[in-house]
């Protein structure tokens, strides 16, 4: 007789953290039904969700240790395998060990590999993606308003009474969180859209701003002078709940910032400026939406400033409607920041340099000879640099669930890195293009295979539930790292035997989980971040009264435009653009191994303006060479009116026309996130031989 049972969990792919059922038949997981009573999606689900169950049991999923001799993967135990790194780990020095956690993996994994970095190998280097998408928001955010995080919640969109949408294709990359835009529009909101691309996200807007990559800061401060010259400023709000206006204020009023030259510098009519800053100056209940559009810049943290800027100039924060609403990407990129998966926080963002927060660890990890430095370590596009330049100062790499091989920029400059690392271990659940790389490769269970919690872009930390047995001998990461720990001589520091010891061992730590028990958590609705009691609903909405500096009040940074690092010239003519698509997640090792995703979307394209590809002779569907100063890729043309003219778009996912051969590794020189956004870039037709 059939067995047949149906799991509540949650989507393992973007932040919005929809909820479905996994059906699991004679213990196998076949198919994804709707869970109508999650508030988030309603038993909506967009084409990932869908069909999350398809790469679970895929031929390819990693089954045993595997061991590197000779160039070539052999099988190995676990006991041979954790043996061995342990024995390797025990040569380098800490400083000479980097870790890399991860996004996609949970808070549990998170937590155990923060853990194993800072108390086991006593590094201060460990870094995750997140580093990659929203280190500008963090960073940006947190010096803004004390916290860096997504202010309001999902469900407080369709209050809105005008969306701002910018940088961010929500209806492909976050459908439904596009939805409850939809019921915002139906409440009668005024959708503003800017975007070089006219996505699927602008075709919702009243008003759509096609704009140049790059020039997100012109835009937002001529946006904020026609505020304050028409009177819209909310000078109540400015006076009692934020600092240093005046000086925000004589660089917005710049003549620089006036609509004729913001039109000069971002191409936006100066009529729809002034339309849109109208809109949002005056509806009352403003919300922004942004993503990776405003993060992935040498200016992301200017970017994020000057979005905190306008909304604490219009007053619309910390009530229903409005708010700086960073949507973050991978489905626990929150949890992972959370989690102290950084180079210099403990979980909560309690600072690897405050003496009483690095005692607090040291003292209830109990490691018998001390914990990391006090000291902040390596961001991981830094630890690329000095893996290339400083030969011999990192040594090992130990990498979870991560594949900088396709998701970092300048692929030719990571793979030197990566090469020129002595000893790598990778966890992974498919031997990813990194992988390929390790010396040591662990098989991990995904998220059908196990408990544990990831954190929503909106901070609603959700559960994830076991439906299935993993694979052959994968294990979950936080046990995988336990039994490195334990090889190394710290059993008695990973004392965990279940998902929820780890859970209720990191919250007695982290002030803004602790109030959250598994129990709790259990309720479809979960818990939003803060949550200090177990008496506490909850903080669906943050900076309600007072921001989370320690004075209360929010900063005003006054930011001025500056050009991306790398412009078109007579070389390279084009600005190329990077992001995703509805159908793919970052590096495809999910979707791409997900039949249903990968027929509808097989390979990478590049999208050019209509006008640009008559000139170059172009024909859709026509497969062409794109080059930038750091590499070239063979990739087939989609030839669009949607395109502004002289910007060119590549989804990332695809490895066999690989857009970050092409991107720069310019970095923001606070939050040292990558321009993934704008560089130059020409295309060339392929010559017949
Ligand atoms: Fe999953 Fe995001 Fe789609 Fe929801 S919107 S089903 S969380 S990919």
């Amino acid at each position: 007789m059939t067995d047949l049972k149906y799991v509540t969990t949650t989507c393992p792919y973007c932040g919005t953290g929809c909820s479905f059922n996994l059906v699991v038949r004679d213990g196998k997981t076949v198919g994804v039904t709707p869970f109508t009573r999650s508030p988030v999606n309603e038993g909506k689900l967009c084409p990932k969700g869908m069909y999350a169950h398809e790469f679970v049991n895929s031929p390819d999923r990693l089954t045993t240790p595997l061991i590197k001799k000779d160039g070539k993967f052999v099988q190995a135990s676990w006991d041979e395998a954790t043996d061995y790194i342990a024995q390797k780990m025990k040569t380098f020095k800490p400083s000479e060990i980097a870790c890399l956690s991860s996004a996609r993996t949970s808070n549990e994994d998170n937590y155990a590999l923060m853990k194993l970095a800072r108390g086991v190998f006593k590094t201060t280097h460990i870094d995750h993606c997140a580093r990659l998408c929203h280190s500008s928001t963090v960073a940006g955010l947190a010096t803004s308003f004390g916290s860096g995080a997504m202010t309001n919640s999902i469900l407080d969109i369709e209050k809105s009474k005008c969306l701002f949408i910018l940088g961010s294709n929500t209806f492909e990359q976050h459908p439904l969180i596009g939805r409850r835009v939809t019921m915002a529009k139906k409440n009668g909101a005024k959708i503003i859209y800017a975007d070089p691309r006219f996505t699927p996200t602008g075709k919702q807007a009243d008003l759509y701003m096609q704009f140049r990559s790059g020039s997100d800061v012109a835009i937002l401060n001529g946006l904020m002078q026609l505020i304050i010259k028409n009177g819209w400023e909310n000078k109540d709000f400015i006076a009692n709940r934020t600092k240093e206006y005046e000086a925000m204020k004589a660089v917005v009023m710049k003549d620089t910032y006036s609509p004729e030259n913001v039109e000069k510098i971002s191409g936006i009519p100066a009529a729809q400026l002034k339309q849109a800053a109208e809109w949002i100056g005056t509806s009352g209940a403003t919300a922004i939406l942004y993503s990776m559009g405003i993060t992935q810049h040498t200016v992301g943290v200017d970017n994020v400033h000057s979005v905190a800027n306008i909304q604490m100039l219009c007053g619309n924060l910390g009530r229903p409607g409005t708010g700086v609403n960073a949507l973050r990407g991978q489905n626990n990129v929150q949890g992972a920041c959370d989690m102290g998966a950084l180079p210099v926080s403990f979980t909560a963002y309690q600072k690897v340099t405050d003496p009483a927060a690095h005692k607090k660890f040291e003292d209830a990890w109990g490691f018998p000879d001390g914990i990391c430095e006090p000291k902040n370590g390596y961001e991981v596009t830094v630890m690329m640099d000095v893996l290339t330049d400083k030969p011999g100062e990192l040594k090992a790499l130990y990498i979870m669930g991560e594949n900088p091989m396709l998701s970092d920029p300048d692929l030719t400059h990571v793979k030197h890195a990566l090469e020129a690392v002595e000893f790598m271990v990778v966890q992974d659940i498919f031997l990813t293009e990194t992988a390929e790389l390790a010396d040591v490769v662990l098989p991990a269970t995904c998220y059908a295979e196990r408990d544990g919690t990831q954190t929503s872009t909106e901070r609603r930390v959700q559960k994830w539930r076991k439906a299935q047995d993993p694979p052959g001998e994968a294990k979950l990461d936080w046990e995988i790292i336990a039994m490195v720990a334990a090889k190394m001589g710290y059993a008695a520091q990973f004392p965990w035997k279940t998902s929820e010891d780890v859970f209720n061992e990191m919250r007695m730590l982290t002030p803004s989980y602790r109030g959250m028990t598994y129990e709790r958590l259990d309720k479809p609705e979960a818990l939003h971040w803060p949550c200090p009691e177990e008496t506490h609903p909850g903080t669906p909405i943050l900076h309600g009264a007072k921001f989370s500096h320690p004075d209360g009040l929010g900063i005003f940074f006054p930011c001025e435009w500056k050009a991306p690092a790398e412009v078109p010239d007579a070389e390279y003519p084009f600005i190329l653009t990077t992001g995703r698509c509805l159908w793919h997640w970052h590096t495809g090792t999910m979707t791409r191994r997900s039949g249903s995703l990968d027929h509808e979307v097989p390979t990478g394209w590049i999208e050019i303006n209509t006008e640009d590809a008559a000139d170059l002779g172009i024909a859709d569907g026509e497969m062409i060479k794109a080059m930038t100063r750091r590499g070239e890729v063979v990739v087939g043309a989609r030839v669009t009116p949607d395109i502004m003219k002289g910007v060119m778009f590549m989804p990332f996912h695809f490895v066999e026309c690989a857009a970050n051969m092409l991107t720069n590794n310019a970095l923001d020189p606070v939050c040292k996130i990558p321009e993934f956004k704008a560089c130059a870039v020409k295309v060339e037709k392929i010559q017949e031989a």
